[in-house]
């Protein structure tokens, strides 16, 4: 008999039939994603091998259970084979991550989402076939750099070396129509929606006037997004 305990009652079976995620490891980050999942209506079981990590999540997700993840038997009870997505949540036990993903990829999960704590760790996730591997520590350091460096209220790196930037308009396109600014062949980048006030985000056209008090969204290539949000 698998060494889990399930709090909630109901069958985790039925959750995997449904628009369901499955996150094993419920420290800050894995808890975080799954609560967010939640809030976004998305069914989640939750498994943690520590007692008082479930208990305090008991009743937040749609099931939480106690288990360990390394233990295939443990994983089949709570119909993990099901799920169409899951993400391993743990992180510093290297080993148990491995362990827990490599019996997910045995299950083919369509989608293994795996947290890496270091380029190492990474690299032997991705050599397993993982193909989602995330590195949440590494991304966040490097987008509060762009934060820190710049007037940017926000950075997203896309990826292929494309970001969107939240940030106040320069001086340059303020009080004209974005037609008569060129920013797009001076700088390479678009203002593609701005906020006024407490009005909602409206897209951009060539005719809008940009105001000092704005936020715009910038989109573009990463290195000339950040640049024009250096622009005063
Ligand atoms: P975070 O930064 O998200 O808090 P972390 O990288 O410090 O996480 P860990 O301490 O490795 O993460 O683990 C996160 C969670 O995974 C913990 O709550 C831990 O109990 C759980 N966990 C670790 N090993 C297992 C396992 N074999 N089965 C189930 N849960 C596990």
């Amino acid at each position: 008999m698998a060494n889990f305990r399930l709090f909630q009652g109901s069958d985790p079976t039925r959750i995997a039939e449904a628009d369901s995620v499955a996150v094993i490891g419920l420290g800050r980050f894995g808890s975080a994603l799954a609560l967010e999942l939640m809030a976004k209506g998305t069914e989640v079981l939750g498994i943690d091998a520590d007692e008082d990590t479930v208990q305090g999540l008991n009743g937040m997700l749609t099931h939480v259970v106690r288990a360990d993840s390394t233990k295939e038997e443990s994983l089949r009870q709570l119909a993990v084979p099901e799920f169409d997505c899951v993400v391993v949540a743990i992180g510093s036990d290297i080993e148990a991550s491995i362990l827990t993903t490599s019996l997910l990829l045995r299950f083919n999960i369509p989608q293994i989402w795996a947290k890496a704590v270091s380029d190492p760790h990474g690299a032997i996730l991705e050599q397993l076939g993982v193909e989602h591997v995330i590195y949440p520590e590494k991304d966040m350091g490097r987008r509060v750099a762009h934060l820190v460096r710049g007037a940017m209220q926000d950075y997203i790196d896309i990826g292929d070396n494309f970001a969107l930037v939240k940030t106040k308009p320069p001086s340059i396109v303020v009080g004209k129509p974005l037609r008569e600014t060129t920013i797009r062949a001076r700088y390479g980048i678009t203002i593609s929606a701005y906020k006024r006030g407490d009005s909602p985000w409206t897209y951009t056209t060539m005719d809008t006037v940009l105001e000092a008090d704005d936020t715009v969204l910038v989109a573009g290539q990463a290195a000339q997004a950040e640049a024009f949000s250096q622009l005063r």
